[in-house]
């Protein structure tokens, strides 16, 4: 089956001032994928998915979204895709169900709040406000979000920095849920197995530029196939299985 590129990013540049943050990047993000952008802080991650999201000038470079082009049509652009708010977005005196209802105004989009909130295991917290809830719910929040408007592609930056393992887990088969409706994801990870789990394909950044781009299993084979012995890898299981296993999967956060 022939992929179809739901985003293309060419020759993209982004500089402050005299330094240069993303140094002429290219990639293409195939429809219905889940795709990530990895590397280390300061890699320019973040730059370049603020850009996409039309939230932060470029210096040069075309990034086209689902065929609309970033300078001529970033009003069409926004309408189509899902960005995750800071913290700061969230109005402290409405709980979820009314900052639900109050994003659905802002897009124009009739949205069941209480049935967005059940598929996030969020209906106990309906009437909860944003700051009470604990990181895990905060970051599902976060990502519901993000389909208030019913967009092709949404864009998660480290969904699940400083989640515990269970929550981290159950974020992971959300994310997998949000893909099998038809959503495109473009995420931000420092998490190896989250990107290794998660992604169809992910590209490496460095200090700017892209350094690998491929399924992670085939980036796997290709640092094999040049010679390299990672660790012996004799166990079917690793430390987190074990916690898991032995502390559960349900959801520790009341
Ligand atoms: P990442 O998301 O990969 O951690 P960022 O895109 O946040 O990287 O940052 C890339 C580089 O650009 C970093 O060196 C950062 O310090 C710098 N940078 C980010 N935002 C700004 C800004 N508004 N002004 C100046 N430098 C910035």
């Amino acid at each position: 089956m022939e992929q179809r590129k739901i985003i293309e990013v060419r020759d993209l540049v982004k500089q402050y001032g005299d330094f240069t943050a993303v140094k002429g990047i290219s990639f293409d993000v195939y429809e219905n994928e889940v795709f990530g952008l990895l590397g280390p802080n300061g890699a320019g991650k973040s730059t370049t998915l603020e850009i996409i999201e039309t939230l932060r000038p470029k210096t040069s470079g075309s990034v086209k979204v689902a065929g609309f082009d970033l300078d001529r049509e970033p009003d069409a652009i926004k309408e189509i895709i899902g960005v995750q708010l800071q913290s700061s977005g969230y109005y402290p005196s409405l709980n979820l169900l009314e900052l639900i209802d109050l994003f659905a105004g802002l897009y124009n989009q009739p949205v069941n709040a209480r049935e967005l909130l059940q598929a996030f295991n969020l209906e106990d917290k309906a009437t909860a406000k944003f700051k009470a809830l604990s990181g895990g719910q905060k970051q599902r929040f976060s990502i519901a979000t993000t389909l208030i408007n019913k967009p092709k592609i949404i864009f998660l930056d480290e969904p699940t920095t400083g989640l515990d393992p269970q929550a981290r887990r159950n974020l992971w088969t959300l994310i997998q849920q949000v893909r099998a409706q038809g959503t495109t994801v473009v995420i931000t990870t420092h998490y190896m197995d989250e990107a290794e789990f998660l992604c169809d394909r992910c590209a490496i950044v460095d200090s700017g530029r892209i350094i690998a781009l491929d399924s992670p299993d085939a980036l796997i084979d290709q640092l094999l196939a040049g010679g390299f012995e990672g660790r012996k890898v004799a166990k079917k299981a690793n430390l987190e299985d074990v916690f898991i296993q032995l502390t559960g999967k349900e959801l520790r956060e009341e």
